[in-house]
């Protein structure tokens, strides 16, 4: 067997392999889920199915549109401001790693942004707390959870800008109150589906004042009024993603998967700080719960625990080039047993480097 810890595309649920290849091969009277149109009457219950199960699984309030667009969540750091940002005005961003950088550096095209805070200096290594949210600031961007630094950020500032958050890698593991944000994104491929799909969750009253043309494509109103069916979706990627969604469900949804997610990073964190050999890489109040970094105190090691490490099962374990080291990606799919199976094997490693 083997356990992936891999940070995206990552595992899903074994049970959802079994289903979404069940309908590759029989969705519907032996049409494959390939084969079938959009606008027949069985996707139109899939996508509805799913936009349904994402606004009880985040408890989505009155007011906000769910999305199912293309383009990856890199997508979303230029629709971002090409729908919210007023020309002549600024957007604020908190820069906590590559990819909330990826989003500031698409601001320019449209006009200015405003970073807060950064951390850059110190690699990522922490979430900046202490700044201020101009008021006339059009947004303010963040990311929740900084995958490859392995950083999250548990509490939201207090403001009455609109919060904007791509929350690629931590949306659907823990409770959040939606109703603080104006915008939410995510790429599928961490807790939601399969690649090819990004979920957007936006507050309707904050659309509409950007003074801007916007192509239909990148126009979240155009998608809001054909219920992201304005073009061919990704209809594989959204059926899976409604069968992960079901799964989650059946798990007693999002408050459940936390307590998991929570044991989880705990017994790895506790392992890391406890073994001689390891150490975490982040500021220890904000160590995210998705993606777990660290190295070793003597690096020469690092080539043999991996080479140990993938020999006995384990997948994907191999640290960002930026950070080096490891990352265990922990996403809600993957089973407790295999951080255990983890755990144990750092233990093993240790005896035998006393
Ligand atoms: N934001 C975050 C936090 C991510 O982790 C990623 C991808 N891993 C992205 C954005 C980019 O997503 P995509 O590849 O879907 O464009």
């Amino acid at each position: 067997m083997r356990h992936n810890f891999g940070a995206g595309p990552c595992i899903l649920p074994q049970e959802v392999f079994k289903q979404a290849s069940q309908a590759v091969l029989d969705f519907k009277d032996g049409l494959s889920i390939l084969e079938i149109s959009h606008r027949t009457t069985e996707f139109e219950a899939v996508i509805e199915e799913a936009t349904r199960l994402v606004k009880e699984l985040l408890n989505v309030p009155e007011g906000y549109s769910v999305l199912f667009l293309q383009g990856g969540a890199s997508l979303q750091f230029a629709m971002v401001p090409m729908n919210l940002l007023p020309e002549g005005q600024s957007a604020s961003y908190l820069d906590t790693g590559v990819w909330a950088s990826k989003a500031i550096k698409e601001v320019a095209t449209f006009g200015k942004s405003n970073i807060v805070a950064s951390s850059k200096s110190e690699n990522y290594t922490f979430v900046p707390k202490d700044f201020q949210i101009p008021e006339d600031s059009a947004y303010f961007h963040c990311t929740s959870n900084n995958t490859i630094y392995g950083t999250e950020m548990f509490a939201m500032p207090e403001t009455n800008v609109p919060i904007v958050c791509d929350m690629s890698s931590d949306i659907l593991s823990r409770q959040i109150d939606v109703s603080k944000f104006g915008l939410i994104y995510a790429g599928a491929q961490k807790n939601i589906g399969p690649a090819g799909v990004t979920v957007v969750v936006v507050k309707d009253d904050i659309l509409g004042k950007s003074g801007r043309k916007i192509p239909s494509m990148l126009d979240y109103k155009v998608h809001i009024d054909a219920g992201s069916l304005y073009n061919t979706p990704p209809v594989f990627s959204i059926y899976v993603a409604m069968l992960n969604l079901r799964w989650l469900k059946s798990k007693g949804g999002v408050a459940e998967i936390e307590k998991e997610n929570i044991a989880k990073a705990q017994a790895l964190y506790t392992e890391i700080d406890r073994n001689h050999l390891f150490k975490g890489t982040c500021s220890v109040e904000d160590r995210s719960r998705m993606n777990i970094c660290f190295v070793m105190n003597n690096p020469e090691l690092e080539k043999p625990f991996l080479k140990f490490v993938e020999e006995n099962g384990v997948e994907g374990l191999k640290g960002h080039r930026s950070v080096g080291g490891f990352r265990a990606s922990i996403y809600n799919a993957l089973p407790i047993t295999s951080v255990h199976h983890l755990i144990d094997l750092m233990q093993t490693f240790a005896e035998k480097h006393p």
